[in-house]
């Protein structure tokens, strides 16, 4: 599940350095994403760049911390450019592995309804509920000038990407072969539902 940390001001970090349970380590992936991407990338992308609830958004990872397994097995550390978590051993916590989004898109993500496509940052669906966000083109990370902000990593996406793939083959394709457990095999991560 990606994190979970709700802001009532999203642009005023002192606010979520004093919530209970926020590290200084989350605190700063919070304050560098919305600085970046200053609002939910998806409901920019949708022409509502102001969410219905602002308190709402938060910077999310792609690739949550508990699939550092996957993470690893790809070498995805290596890939890291985001400069201020470079040596530390909480890369999954760089720029490169975050985004802002609202609670609803938050959960298209992180239940691979929706993914965003490495090379062409087109949002891609894969869930008939998500149909609409299809072939919209996520920018705002891209936006930004900061070279010390970077945007989402296209190895991170892609990750992400192919999870996504394999779950909706594993629905519809071998929808016929119950037995069939060939996808679960450690291929791609999992969501929570
Ligand atoms: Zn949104």
């Amino acid at each position: 599940m990606v994190e979970q940390i709700s802001y009532g001001d999203p642009h005023s970090p002192s606010q979520a350095e004093m919530l209970p349970g926020v590290t200084p380590s989350s605190a700063s992936f919070q304050r560098r994403l919305l600085e970046r991407d200053q609002t939910c990338a998806i409901c920019t992308a949708c022409g509502h760049p102001e969410p219905i609830v602002p308190s709402s958004i938060h910077g999310v990872h792609i690739i949550p911390a508990k699939h550092r397994q996957f993470w690893d097995s790809r070498g995805l550390s290596r890939t890291i450019t985001d400069q201020s978590v470079l040596g530390s051993d909480d890369l999954m916590s760089s720029c490169d592995n975050g985004i802002v989004l609202c609670q609803r898109h938050e959960h298209d993500l992180a239940n691979f309804y929706i993914s965003i496509h490495p090379e062409t940052h087109v949002i891609v669906s894969f869930q008939p509920p998500t149909a609409e966000l299809h072939g919209l083109k996520i920018t705002t990370p891209w936006d930004c000038q900061n070279p010390l902000l970077p945007p989402p990593n296209k190895d991170v996406l892609h990750l992400h990407f192919v999870s996504c793939i394999s779950r909706w083959i594993g629905r519809h394709a071998y929808a016929r072969e119950p037995d069939s457990d060939s996808l679960s095999s450690g291929s791609d991560i999992e969501s929570d539902e």
